[in-house]
């Protein structure tokens, strides 16, 4: 009697928890169309991907992965937002769900004023060569079988966007401008080096002329001395054909050197966002503290106060309730344990999601 008691109870909980999730996706659903500001290539408002999970001979709906909780953030034309946090924060994800790679569970994101995931897929399909991907693999991301010029070129043929007597010397453009020579052209990847490569990925995406390119830790599979070269490559990039980047690493030294704005993303939320100077010289939020406090100074005699965080991250399918960092946070407070904070903007431009600024 008791035992189906408890049973019943724990289903109840669930199903609470399932109906308050359901609530805030339709919440979310149901904002007013976002205005467009023409300064910005892109905007999100309370972004949502939710990974159903399912159980049982009848799928049941058990639960969701909270990958993306609510995010919002804009990206003016031309420049860097970088994207940091631990692994299986929910980084990934936003950059596939912003380039409409993977559907949205609920917000809206629009890219040049279009709200990308409500056109349809033959739009979609011409508005691709705008929006890029760069991924961290250089390997795995090149066709093997294909020499540099098709896999250069191929895209760019597909949405006939130079005309084939052009193309030749279009190629032989894009790859200078990546740092590749026109005699590449005929090589297949396994005859480039790892630097070499991931120029070959950046020159594929930059020769369909993007406005906005999403750099998923393009350099963490390359040695030390090639980041820095690609990082450069990036910014030269941005310079001349002017288009923005949403940079995602867990390399914060990168992060600072190549980005205009910043997000800090714990757990499937954003919990710091401002232009740069302001999070790596006044970082409040303490998981960001945390985080910027293991980045090395090259100065032998300054004193450093590196804080460490306890434990891992929690599982995005059942987050601490409260504030999700409360569990590994040194300034954790009683109301952190029951109650979510909210984004608030603490100074003009710098927004934190933390009870200590309520
Ligand atoms: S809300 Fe509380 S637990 Fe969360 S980061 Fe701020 S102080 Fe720490």
């Amino acid at each position: 009697m008791e035992a189906a008691k408890k049973t019943q109870s724990a289903k109840e909980l669930r199903q609470a928890a399932l109906d308050n999730l359901h609530q805030r996706i339709a919440e979310a659903n149901s904002q007013p169309p976002l205005q467009h500001d023409p300064d910005c290539v892109l905007e999100v408002q309370d972004l949502y991907k939710y990974f159903p999970i399912k159980t049982g001979l009848f799928s049941k709906l058990a639960g969701y992965v909270r990958a993306v909780d609510g995010i919002s953030f804009k990206i003016k034309k031309g420049t860097t937002m970088g994207l940091v946090g631990e692994s299986g924060c929910g980084k990934t994800t936003v950059g596939k769900t912003v380039l409409r790679l993977t559907g949205k569970t609920a917000g809206q994101v629009l890219f040049n004023g279009i709200p990308i995931h409500d056109i349809s897929r033959d739009e979609m399909r011409k508005l691709r060569p705008k929006i890029q991907m760069i991924f961290q693999d250089p390997y795995s991301s090149l066709s093997p079988r294909m020499p540099v010029s098709e896999i250069i070129g191929e895209a760019v043929r597909e949405h006939g966007l130079v005309p084939e007597n052009e193309m030749d010397d279009y190629l032989d453009r894009i790859m200078k401008a990546c740092g590749l020579q026109p005699y590449h052209k005929d090589r297949y990847p396994h005859e480039f080096s790892g630097g070499q490569r991931q120029r070959i990925c950046i020159a594929r995406s930059i020769a369909l002329n993007p406005d906005f390119i999403v750099c998923d830790e393009p350099v963490s599979a390359l040695d030390v001395s090639i980041q820095a070269q690609i990082i450069n490559l990036l910014q030269d990039l941005q310079k001349q054909f002017g288009m923005a980047y949403l940079f995602i690493s867990h390399d914060l030294s990168v992060v600072e050197h190549i980005s205009d704005t910043v997000g800090v993303m714990y757990l499937g939320d954003m919990v710091e966002y401002a232009d740069k100077e302001t999070v790596f010289s006044k970082p409040l939020h303490p998981y960001t503290e945390a985080l910027f406090s293991a980045i090395p100074i090259p100065d032998p005699d300054a004193k450093m106060k590196r804080i460490i965080l306890q434990g891992s991250i929690p599982s995005p399918a059942n987050p601490p309730a409260g504030c999700k960092f409360h569990t590994r946070c040194a300034k954790c407070m009683e109301v952190c344990k029951h109650e979510a904070p909210c984004m608030k903007e603490v100074e003009p431009g710098h927004m934190v999601r933390c009870h200590l600024y309520d």
